[in-house]
């Protein structure tokens, strides 16, 4: 095991800071925190060496942020099939696309890649009682994580979140309070009782190891297309927390010596009524600017400002990528398109991406013989009265 220290994103030069004590953001300048690896030693880790190994994103062990002796909350999150979608490329005019799809994770969403690992570094620093502020999915995941570890969670959702994803917070037992606002009135409150009552606070990119269990995408879509990445990869991005950890995997799969320096172009997707991404990468600014009364079915891409922002678009410039916008009667049609072609069931979010391949490929910039990875981040079960409310 390679975890080591942690160290700034920005990074802002204060730092490093101490694993195995207590961090959320960096200390200095309020921003998120990256964990560090032993890249001395990792570069003499093999790739050979997965074989046979456990079929979750604990396969990835070296490369996560627990100790020896320590346990990982598991629920079997991760390694999620890489599914060679032909029926669906046909349909939109691409060889090779495939979907990686996430709703296949316990509580059928990838917020559970993240919770693995920031609810096993809150119960190995001792924590009680974890607290968060979710849209829907990351609570459902928080939950039953908090539950397999034996301590408490503390969820604050908007009141207008759908009612599936309250009821599976309290299958979990966790405490809901539903909030009048958005998200980041959640957080608001979420921060607040954390300081007040020392609860641990797993919100996004304000603790350093969501990002960590997200990155595991990163490895699996090397590992399971053989080490080399796709042309593209389109992403549904809310917080951002998987484009970060995607982007840091690929750079320390690098380091190690398992892919090259080719990268795939990243592509943010993000919903008409909440663009705040979009239109930052539009207007080449650093971080993106709070978006006002955000509106949009996809709940988990209700995010009107997100702290990562500047790694979102730092990975998005880097790759040569892109961001781009859609309706939400795009992802809707394209739910059942992905359905209706391919059997997968796709959270509006995850149909989100489909909708931007159709809009890279009709404008000529992405060509019909690259290869294309689509992020189905969640499955449909939760959201079919967004299906009822349509047709
Ligand atoms: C949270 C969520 C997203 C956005 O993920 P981030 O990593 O926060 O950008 C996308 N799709 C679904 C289904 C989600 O629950």
């Amino acid at each position: 095991m390679f975890f080591s220290h942690l160290e700034c994103s920005v990074p802002c030069g204060a730092g490093p800071f101490r694993a195995r004590e207590r961090h959320h953001t960096c200390p200095a300048c309020g921003m998120p925190l990256f964990a560090r690896y032993d890249m001395a030693r990792a570069r003499k880790w093999s790739r050979e060496s997965l074989a046979g190994r456990r079929s979750d994103m604990w396969r990835y062990l070296e490369m996560l942020p627990i100790f020896p002796g320590e346990t990982p909350v598991a629920l079997g999150e991760g390694y999620t099939p890489l599914l060679r979608t032909f029926r669906l490329g046909d349909a939109v005019g691409l060889d090779c696309l495939y979907v990686k799809d996430e709703s296949f994770n316990p509580t059928q969403s990838f917020k559970a890649r993240g919770q693995s690992t920031a609810v096993t570094r809150a119960k190995a620093l001792g924590a009680t009682t974890i607290t968060l502020p979710t849209a829907g999915n990351a609570g459902n995941a928080a939950a039953a994580y908090a539950a397999a570890a034996g301590i408490r969670c503390e969820i604050f959702m908007p009141r207008d979140a759908k009612q599936p994803f309250i009821d599976e917070c309290r299958l979990y037992d966790a405490n809901v309070t539903l909030v009048d606002g958005l998200i980041t009135d959640a957080g608001k409150m979420a921060g607040a009782k954390a300081k007040e009552l020392g609860w641990y606070d797993v919100s996004t990119l304000k603790e350093p190891y969501r990002a960590e269990g997200k990155k595991t995408m990163g490895y699996e879509i090397a590992e399971q297309l053989g080490w080399e990445l796709p042309d593209w990869i389109i992403y549904p991005t809310g917080g951002g927390t998987g484009m970060v950890g995607m982007w840091k995997a690929f750079d320390e799969m690098e380091a190690m010596g398992w892919i090259d320096a080719k990268r795939p172009k990243m592509v943010t997707v993000q919903p008409t009524g909440c663009a705040p991404i979009v239109r930052a990468f539009e207007e080449g600014t650093e971080r993106a600017e709070m978006w006002e009364a955000p509106d949009t079915q996809a709940h988990g891409l209700r995010v009107p400002k997100a702290i990562g922002d500047f790694l979102v678009l730092r990975a998005i410039r880097e790759s040569g990528g892109t961001a781009l916008k859609v309706t939400d009667r795009q992802m809707v049609d394209d739910m059942i398109a992905i359905g209706r072609l391919e059997g997968i069931s796709a959270a509006p979010e995850g149909a989100a991406a489909l909708s931007a391949a159709r809009v890279l490929l009709a404008s000529g910039r992405m060509k019909a013989h690259e290869s294309v990875v689509l992020f189905n981040t969640g499955g449909a079960l939760k959201y079919l009265e967004v299906l009822r409310s349509v047709s």
